[in-house]
């Protein structure tokens, strides 16, 4: 298994290249998020065509690479990563990276190093993980039905991804439920899916469903306000609104009778561009700025080119300052997806 130490990598210094990453708009880049494969062993309808062209296997960073990127933000003042994919637990010994990555939470240079995971492998890693240092873990999960799931992901099966629920929660690490609303597919079970949340201490966080690359599905026809599903479940509880912001796109409530936190990413309806604080690497090494948008930048080219990190650290100045102010996105009949990319290529 690969496994790597601290490195030199941890500790160069050059001046120009060390300050903190702020874009144009005067917002402070913290948060990365990598996604450290493209392929899945679900094909969620939503997400990816049923059948998918990957990227060759050449084309991937290599964990050490990735490492290397990730240390290169970390120094200039990345306080929290989350690797995604894809499906981030079908890479191979990606166990090692979280280890590798998880000296950044010893030293004090990051705050939290965590995932998005479908959970399908989780009950084989939820003790790894935790040993690495995580803390958390965000499992997607849109239905509680078993025939359901496997209709949504169309490969998933609904019982192992429980089973990895739980191993999460006996791990110690706690576990934020992320549910894509879907009309026609999932809204009749908002509330039970909040009931099972509370019922197990699990966070829920609702998100509406965003054009990223072509699906076999029509989207317009899955779209489903947020606003909607929020009335829906208004109507059996107090949703007391929460100041609680990220920097990311949620806004979250509390639940007077529960305690239970219940997030809202509305990409959509509204969004909160202007507190953006983050930016997303794919498994090739491209810097993407803006979820929503095709502004990037190469990595993987300064990344291999020399051992030193210093075209590395230029070019994500270079991106950093290239930073676009947000995104829209529309859904329609007719209206093409906003980037022709796949959400399992840039990571959620
Ligand atoms: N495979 C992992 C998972 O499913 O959690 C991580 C990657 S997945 C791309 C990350 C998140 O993106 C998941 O919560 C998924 O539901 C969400 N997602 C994927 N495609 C989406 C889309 N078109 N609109 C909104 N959310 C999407
Ligand atoms: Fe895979 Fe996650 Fe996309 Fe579903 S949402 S196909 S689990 S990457």
């Amino acid at each position: 298994m690969w496994q790597s130490g601290i490195t030199s990598h941890d500790t160069q210094t050059r001046p120009g290249a060390t300050g903190p990453l702020v874009d144009p708009f005067g917002r402070t880049i913290r948060y990365l998020r990598v996604s450290v494969t493209d392929r899945c062993d679900f094909r969620c309808q939503y997400c990816m065509a049923e059948h998918m062209t990957f990227l060759p296997r050449q084309e991937l960073l290599t964990l050490e690479e990735l490492d290397r990127l990730c240390t290169a933000f970390i120094r200039r003042g990345v306080r929290k990563l989350r690797l995604t994919g894809g499906e981030p637990l079908v890479r191979r010994d990606i166990i090692g990276l979280f280890q590798s990555l998880g000296r950044h939470l010893t030293t004090g240079a990051l705050d939290e190093l965590t995932l998005t995971t479908n959970g399908s492998q989780l009950a084989r890693f939820a003790d790894d993980l935790a040993r690495a240092g995580v803390r958390r873990v965000n499992v997607s999960l849109d239905t509680l039905e078993a025939e359901r799931f496997r209709q949504v992901t169309r490969w998933g099966r609904l019982a192992p991804v429980l089973e990895g629920i739980f191993a999460a929660r006996d791990a110690g690490l706690a576990v934020k439920i992320n549910t894509v609303a879907l009309r026609g597919v999932n809204d009749d079970e908002t509330d039970r899916l909040a009931d099972w949340c509370a019922e197990h201490g699990f966070d829920l966080t609702f998100i509406e469903t965003m054009p990223l690359g072509d699906v076999d599905v029509t989207r317009a026809e899955q779209y489903l306000s947020l606003a909607e599903v929020r009335a829906h479940l208004a109507r059996r509880r107090t949703l007391i609104d929460l100041p609680l912001s990220t920097g990311g796109p949620a806004r979250y409530v509390r639940v007077a009778e529960t305690g239970q936190t219940i997030g809202f990413i509305t990409p959509m309806s509204h969004n909160f561009c202007e507190s953006c604080n983050r930016v997303r690497v794919t498994c090739t090494g491209m810097l993407y700025m803006c979820l929503g948008q095709e502004d990037r930048l190469d990595l993987r080219a300064p990344l291999r080119a020399s051992a030193s990190d210093d075209l590395l650290d230029a070019a994500i100045t270079a991106a950093i300052a290239a930073k676009p102010h947000g995104h829209d996105f529309r859904i329609g009949s007719g209206i093409a997806p906003a980037v022709p990319r796949h959400m399992s290529v840039t990571g959620g």
